[in-house]
């Protein structure tokens, strides 16, 4: 059974930097950038007379001129570097030259660079000085050119701007792991990113108004970055405050100082907001200045997300004193593949944390079960029958590239097959219960992590918490291990608390460890491999 996403938008047949200029904020003196570190600031149309300035000496100095419009994808450029008010113009100038950019995480080591490197074939990669070492000894042949460098260009000689009537044509070649195995390149094409952004800003009523702040913490590497602070904070206008590097206590100081309203959020980030002391000073300022706390990349426990609205203005509704709108935590679904599928619509009066909210339009899902399709249900309270979720629409990927066997393994015909168990209600909400190949199987019986960690993070004392599947020889079957961040004394107390709450398959039989922190990667996914391969560990309750 198909569900379709209510409302349909035309598709813009250009590229996605053509696609911007049809944009208010293409001409307009307000400012797009500030930088955090130096409070310097950018205006949009210093962004493109800079990307204009950036294409000149691309094409003239460096040599970008060899775009082949009808080909899928261009000469292939690898961006590596940490978010940087300046970087969206280094995107457009790229684009603009029909150039197909790889982005590579700052955190990347060598060997991920040279994983990288090895699929996309760059013939060029762009970079941050201080990652010259790691990139050579990726790849000694690679020519580099530095950011900083490029940045001083003063260039006004001619280049011709790369246009292209061909659907297919590659914009971006993002790195993921998709359902298995090492990472792969996705092609994400021109038309997913325009069709993408414009299903998010014409679905969310906060882009009608002017003048909001945001904040760029998630690295803009990341698809969740790139399209929200290269892409959507630019078609809807925002301002966006860059941090080349996170941190908790700026964050909170640069929300009172510029005045940031929409925070855009990675699970971490909500449970740090929800849980660190150092938050305490800033409770007030938090509470009356957002106006849309959004999450996404990861599963958003629950319990934390309440526990911060909680925190925040005294109720898990978030509802606020002196005549203002309840404060609202959203949470978008989608994956390096489809771009962004889902959002919960700061309006919706259903405030049920655990759904990532409906379809965007253009979006088209099937949920399938092991007995085929699996119709909408009808009952939220306990969990209905649930399947992968498959999706297609004008923002998900042609397929992967060059990987015959990957895109075989991965689509159905157009139906991305997204590893993600989930369901649907009624009313169009989505609910993502886990990863298929996190899920525990407990005597046949299926465990999702995420609801494990979501209840174990109910307890005050316990700060962070993962669960992974151990398989017990003298039980025969797996069962769930959690790893908390918490007094090792309280274990006793947090285990008989769990134990009331959770059917008794549920139950951690594979016992609980306590950990520092919690392995994760920048965009907030547990590292549940970290956690598999450790040895030697002391296990309360095993
Ligand atoms: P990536 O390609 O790094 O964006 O990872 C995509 C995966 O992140 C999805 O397949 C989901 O497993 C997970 N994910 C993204 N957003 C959410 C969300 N809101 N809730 C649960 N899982 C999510």
């Amino acid at each position: 059974m198909i569900i379709h996403s209510t409302g349909t938008l035309p598709i813009f047949n250009g590229t996605v930097t053509d696609y911007l200029r049809t944009k208010p904020s293409y001409s307009s003196t307000d400012p797009a950038y500030i930088d955090v570190v130096t409070g310097n600031s950018i205006s949009y149309s210093e962004v493109w007379k800079l990307a204009d300035r950036l294409s000149s000496a691309l094409y003239n100095d460096y040599g970008l001129t060899d775009a082949k419009p009808d080909e899928n994808v261009g000469p292939v450029v690898m961006l590596h570097a940490v978010n940087s008010p300046l970087l969206a113009s280094v995107h457009y100038a790229l684009l603009d030259l029909g150039v197909t950019i790889t982005p590579a995480a700052a955190t990347y080591e060598a060997g991920d660079l040279a994983h990288q490197i090895k699929v996309c074939s760059p013939s060029l990669v762009i970079c941050n000085q201080q990652f010259e070492p790691k990139v050579k000894s990726a790849s000694s042949n690679t020519k580099l050119i530095f950011i900083e460098d490029l940045l001083k260009t003063q260039s006004s000689a001619p280049w011709k701007k790369f246009t292209t009537s061909n659907p297919n044509r590659v914009a971006y070649l993002g790195m993921s792991s998709g359902t298995s195995g090492l990472p792969k390149a996705v092609q994400q094409t021109h038309i997913n990113m325009s069709s993408s952004t414009e299903a998010v800003i014409s679905s969310q009523t906060i882009f009608s108004a002017r003048k909001n702040v945001t904040a760029a913490i998630v690295p803009m590497t990341h698809v969740y970055g790139l399209t929200k602070f290269v892409f959507h904070s630019v078609a809807g206008s925002m301002t966006t405050v860059v941090f080349p590097k996170f941190s908790l206590v700026d964050l909170l100081e640069a929300q009172i100082k510029y005045k940031i309203n929409i925070l855009y959020l990675v699970p971490p980030v909500v449970l740090a907001l929800a849980k660190d002391s150092r938050v305490q000073p800033y409770i007030k300022s938090i509470c009356e200045l957002t106006t849309l706390i959004a999450t996404g990349a990861a599963p958003l426990p629950p319990t934390a997300g309440d526990a911060l609205l909680e925190r925040l203005t005294g109720n898990k509704e978030g509802n606020r004193d002196n005549g203002m709108d309840p404060l609202v935590l959203i949470q978008g679904y989608g994956l390096t593949e489809t771009l962004q599928v889902s959002v919960f619509k700061p309006e919706d009066p259903e405030r049920d944390l655990k759904t990532v909210g409906k379809l965007l339009p253009n979006t088209e899902v099937r949920i399938v079960g092991e007995k085929g399709d699996v119709p909408r249900s009808k009952w939220s309270f306990v969990t209905p029958p649930t399947g992968e979720i498959y999706i297609r629409g004008p923002h998900v990927t042609p397929g992967y590239f060059n990987n015959d066997s990957a895109n075989s393994e991965s689509f159905d015909g157009e139906w991305l097959k997204t590893g993600d168990i989930g369901y649907m209600d009624l009313e169009g909400r989505l609910t993502i219960v886990d990863r298929n190949k996190e899920m525990i199987k407990v005597n046949g019986r299926q465990v999702a992590p995420a609801e494990i960690e979501s209840v174990l993070l109910g307890h005050p004392m316990v700060k962070d918490v993962a669960v992974i599947g151990v398989t017990n020889p003298d039980r025969g079957t797996e069962s769930a291990r959690a790893f908390l961040v918490t007094e090792a004394r309280a274990l006793p107390v947090i285990k008989q608390w769990f134990d009331r709450r959770v059917p008794s398959y549920k139950r951690l039989y594979g016992g609980i460890v306590v950990v520092d922190a919690i392995p994760k990667s920048a965009s907030g996914k547990i590292l549940r491999r970290v956690l598999r391969e450790r040895k030697g560990d002391s296990v309360f309750g095993e």
